[in-house]
């Protein structure tokens, strides 16, 4: 039986891909990507609305809802509202994308603690996993960041760390608040070999991979725009990084997404229990 990729991470209903949606869809699951998140935040004020929408008309696509850093500024009563009513859709499976970013500090670091701390908090009532984003060294948003997960989390929730790009010593404390480390094609550039150290000294059960499409495409097809069909790239580098299949890769970032997300087929093959 072929193993099917999971793509715990992308913006399918970003503006890039209105003209061919559908095709981009069906061209991942003849590469053997079967599964998406699709992530509402990050793309103005209907993003959420629209990763919904999708999410309703496809079986095997899931959506996430929150407020990302860059328009933390923009969240208003209007906007929470929306939120919540969003997260009672059965196919919504998690908070997000969500956190910091203090590299391109499109929203004042004040206001997006704030933000991100109310998105946690929500995240906790609701009992919903995290999905997050977290950029910048100075001042340092992981540092920041983890102290709102555990003030405001208590110790409760369950999160990714999407398009890792932080240090080693940093993931692992991470993995013992209750997250995993997605991976993107980052991890494949020529030049990531700090990333790919990162990688190679994380277990694989704490391990995601995603696209981030449109944006990040993995080596080999860089400058253009990326796509979900391209997630077992990522993949492949991990595999090699672990010395084991690709086919290995496949199954257990698969069965860590469908246990964080807590999808349908999450109970099917996943080691461990649930926690
Ligand atoms: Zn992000
Ligand atoms: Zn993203």
């Amino acid at each position: 039986m072929r193993i099917m990729w999971l793509d715990s991470h992308c913006h399918i209903t970003a503006d890039k891909f209105s003209g061919d949606r559908s095709e981009v869809i069906e061209r991942a699951r003849e590469a053997g990507v079967d599964t998406l998140v699709a992530i509402g935040s990050g793309y103005g004020a209907e993003g959420n609305a629209s990763a919904v929408d999708l999410a309703s008309g496809d079986p095997r696509i899931f959506a996430a809802v929150g407020v990302h850093p860059h328009e933390a500024s923009e969240l208003d009563d209007r906007g929470r509202t929306e939120i919540r009513s969003q997260l009672e859709h059965p196919k919504v499976v998690a908070v997000g994308e969500c956190g910091l970013d203090y590299h391109y500090m499109n929203s004042p670091c004040e206001i997006q603690r704030e933000v991100f701390a109310e998105q946690v908090a929500l995240a906790r009532e609701l009992d919903f996993p995290v999905v997050i984003h977290v950029r910048g060294d100075a001042p340092d948003a992981y540092e920041e960041l983890l102290d709102i997960w555990i003030a405001e989390g208590r110790g409760e929730l369950e999160g990714v760390l999407h398009c890792y790009t932080g240090t080693l010593p940093f993931a692992r404390r991470a993995l013992d608040h209750g997250f995993y480390v997605s991976f993107s094609g980052i991890v494949t550039f020529k030049r990531s070999e700090e990333l790919r150290a990162v990688a190679r000294g994380l277990p694989l059960d704490r391990l995601m991979v995603e696209t981030d499409a449109p944006f990040l495409a993995p080596e080999g097809h860089r400058g253009r725009r990326n796509e979900p069909a391209w997630v077992p790239l990522v993949g492949e580098t991990l595999a090699r990084l672990h010395e084991t299949s690709i086919d290995e890769v496949a199954r257990i970032t698969r069965a860590n997404a469908s246990r964080l997300f807590r999808l349908p087929e999450a109970s099917v093959g996943s080691p461990g229990e649930p926690r």
